[in-house]
C-alpha cells in the first residue's frame, strides 16, 4: 500500500502517520521526492483496509499496490534513483557508467594491467571476480580473499570504484570490507538468504537477472534487498536462456525500457555474458545504451587467450578502447554523458 501525502503535509503530520502505521504492526518507508512525499507500507494490506488512513491530516490518498513489488516500483518513487557508488561515481543520472575488467581476478599483474587499460579508456568501475560461480567444480574457482585484496589495492591506486561477486551470505561482511559494490550473480538472484543479508548493509548492489527469471521475479528479488533497508540497488540484464544457442544467452533488450517503466532503480546491461562472444559485444553495448541503459558491465582481459575464465567473450584493451569511443558519440546523441 502506498500513502500519498498532500504537498503541504507537515513534519508532525508525517510523523503521526508513521507512528500509526508502526502501531498497526506494519513497516513504513518514507520517500521524499521533489514534488511529492510518499510512504510505502509493507505488510498485510487488509489491516489498512479497516483503518482508514485517508482521514489522517496530511494524507491525500491511499493506494493499494497491485504489483507484488512495492518499494522498487515507480508508484512508490516517481523520480529515478541515483546511486552513489563511491568517489564521485553516481549511477542512474545523466552519466552513463561503464564497468569493465576481467571475469576473474587471476593474479595481481593481470588485474593491474586490465585496470590501467579500462581506466585509460574511460571506465569508472573495475570488475573482477574473487569468488567465481563456475559450472564445473574442476575449473578455476577464484582467489577468494587474496583476490579481494588485489582488487581493493588496485582500485585505490587508480581511483576506480570496484565491483565483485559475493556468493555466500557468510561472505557478505568479508567482501564488503574490500569492495565498493557487491555483485549478486545470476545464479544467486533467488538466494533469498543472501538477498536478506545484503539488505541489512548499505552497500551498493549490482543485482543480475537470473538466467531463467522473469522481470517480475527479478524485481521481487530487488524488493528483498530494499525491504531490508538497502535502497542502493542497480539491476543488471545479462541475457536469459532461450531456445537460441548461437549466443550464450539471449539479451532481453526490452527488459531495459520495461524496468524503466516499472521501477525507479537504475538498470545496466552485461553484453559479455549475454553474447558469450567478444565480437558481438560492441553491437549489444550500443543497443543497450539506445534502449536506455544507465551503464554497462563489460569483460576486458589483456590477454584473453590465457584467461582462466570467459576469455571467449572478453575484449582486448584496444577493442574496448574503440568501443568506448563509439559509445561516447552515441551517449551524446542520446542526450547523456560518458
Ligand atoms: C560474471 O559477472 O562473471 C558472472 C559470473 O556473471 P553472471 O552471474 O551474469 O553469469
Ligand atoms: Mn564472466
Amino acid at each position: 500500500m502506498i500513502i500519498v501525502l498532500r504537498p503541504d503535509a507537515t513534519q508532525d503530520q508525517i510523523s503521526h502517520i508513521i507512528e500509526k502505521v508502526k502501531k498497526l504492526g506494519l513497516k513504513p518507508h518514507l520517500s521524499k521526492g521533489v514534488e511529492r512525499t510518499i510512504i510505502g507500507v509493507i505488510g498485510p494490506e487488509d489491516i489498512l483496509r479497516v483503518t482508514p488512513l485517508e482521514v489522517f491530516p496530511g494524507v491525500e490518498k491511499v493506494m493499494p499496490v497491485l504489483a507484488p513489488y512495492k518499494l522498487v516500483s515507480r508508484e512508490f518513487k516517481r523520480e529515478d534513483s541515483i546511486i552513489d557508488l563511491g568517489g564521485d561515481v553516481k549511477i542512474g543520472g545523466r552519466e552513463i557508467i561503464i564497468m569493465a575488467g576481467p571475469c576473474a581476478i587471476e593474479n595481481f599483474d593481470v588485474l593491474f594491467r586490465a585496470a590501467q587499460e579500462i581506466k585509460k579508456a574511460g571506465a569508472r568501475v573495475l570488475r573482477g571476480g574473487a569468488f567465481k560461480p563456475r559450472t564445473s567444480p574442476y575449473t578455476f574457482q577464484g582467489l577468494g580473499e587474496e583476490g579481494l585484496k588485489y582488487l581493493k589495492q588496485i582500485g585505490e591506486e587508480l581511483g576506480l570504484v570496484t565491483v565483485t561477486e559475493v556468493m555466500d551470505p557468510r561472505d557478505v561482511e568479508l567482501v564488503s570490507r574490500y569492495a565498493d559494490v557487491l555483485q549478486i550473480g545470476c545464479r544467486n538472484m533467488q538466494n533469498f538468504n543472501l538477498l536478506r543479508e545484503i539488505g541489512m548493509t548499505q552497500k551498493p548492489v549490482l543485482l543480475k537477472r537470473g538466467m531463467s527469471s522473469t522481470i517480475k521475479e527479478w524485481l521481487m528479488s530487488a524488493e528483498y534487498i530494499l525491504a531490508g533497508g538497502n535502497f542502493n540497488v542497480i539491476l543488471c540484464e545479462r541475457g536469459i536462456r532461450t531456445f537460441e544457442d548461437f549466443t550464450r544467452n539471449t539479451l532481453d533488450i526490452s527488459s531495459v525500457p520495461v524496468i524503466e517503466q516499472l521501477s525507479h532503480l537504475p538498470v545496466i546491461v552485461d553484453p559479455s555474458h549475454a553474447a558469450g562472444k567478444w565480437g558481438l559485444v560492441p553491437a549489444l553495448s550500443k543497443a543497450a545504451l539506445a534502449a536506455g541503459a544507465d551503464g554497462l558491465i563489460i569483460e576486458v582481459h589483456p590477454n584473453p587467450e590465457e584467461a582462466l575464465s570467459d576469455g571467449i567473450q572478453s575484449l582486448v584493451p584496444q577493442k574496448f578502447y574503440d568501443l568506448m569511443q563509439d559509445l561516447r558519440s552515441l551517449a551524446k546523441a542520446l542526450g547523456r554523458e560518458l
